[in-house]
């Protein structure tokens, strides 16, 4: 059975998509079959891997409104070894044609549930908003990664986060569970940056993930390469960092 996992939060520019891609990238090198799903218009995570979104035929709009089937969506990553849904601007549209149609919030998993036993991993990189497609998302996922900058404004962004994913586990997904906080971009030089994450690790506890990514240009630097930034430079501390992460994630999964 997959471990579907949404990558997300409802700020932008947090780390969202370069968490998903180098997860997918790390996961793929660790042995592990994985899906990554772009459900953000933006595309980045579908050029962060080494599709360009301009030349789409299919895309994950098309999956979700019908028009076509996972198989024909999916592509694989040539640089990342994981296969991906990819996404781009057509994807905006969907948010309005979705509200029309029935079980609006199941379509991603009711079209994922076919090919549960082609992956270990299914990541989904969800757009910064509580929209239709983030609900999609946590529809289909059993847990959700949170990556996070430790600022000031981190806690009470976090707060909303954790009562709109209440409210998905209470009124669609029972299975849904936070399985972790990712600290991001982290610079430990920053006092704040400290002590908000010491905060963190006594308010959330073992929800917060061992490892903590480094604010790194190289990981900044990969997507303009079309490549993960595990694969990009992977010596850097920022990609080594990830694939510490994966290592991490695979064990964590164990005991959920
Ligand atoms: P989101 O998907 O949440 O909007 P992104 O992953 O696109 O966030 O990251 C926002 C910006 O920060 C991007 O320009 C990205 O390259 C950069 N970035 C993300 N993580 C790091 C990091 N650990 N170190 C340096 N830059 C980073
Ligand atoms: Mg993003």
């Amino acid at each position: 059975m997959a471990h579907v996992f949404c990558v997300a939060n409802q700020k932008g520019g947090v780390g969202k998509t370069t968490t998903s891609v180098n997860l997918a990238a790390a996961l793929y090198q660790a042995g592990q079959r994985t899906l990554l799903i772009d459900l953000d218009p933006q595309g980045n995570a579908t050029m962060g891997s080494g599709i360009d979104k301009r030349g789409l035929t299919n895309s994950i709009y098309h999956l979700l409104v019908g028009l076509a089937g996972l198989e024909v969506v999916r592509v694989a990553s040539p640089p990342g070894g994981y296969d991906i849904l990819p996404s781009n601007r057509d994807l905006a549209g969907a948010e309005i044609e979705l509200v029309n149609l029935e079980r609006r919030e199941k379509r991603l998993r009711e079209a994922l549930a076919a090919f549960d036993a082609d992956y270990d991993f299914v990541l989904i990189d969800c757009p910064p908003s509580l929209s239709l497609l983030t609900l999609n998302g946590l529809c289909s996922a059993h847990g959700v990664i949170i990556p996070m900058q430790c600022e000031y404004y981190a806690m009470e962004g976090l707060s909303d986060l954790v009562n709109s994913i209440k409210k998905v586990h209470a009124n669609f997904n029972r299975e849904l569970k936070i399985i972790g906080l990712l600290r991001v971009m982290f610079d430990p030089r920053m006092t704040l940056q400290q002590q908000v994450s010491a905060q963190l690790e006594s308010h959330f506890g073992d929800k917060v993930f061992n490892t903590v990514v480094p604010r790194n240009v190289r990981l900044a630097e990969a997507p303009s390469h079309g490549l993960p930034g595990v694969v990009f430079d992977r010596a850097s501390r920022g990609a080594q960092a990830y694939l510490a992460f994966a290592g991490e994630l695979v064990e964590r999964v164990k005991t959920l």
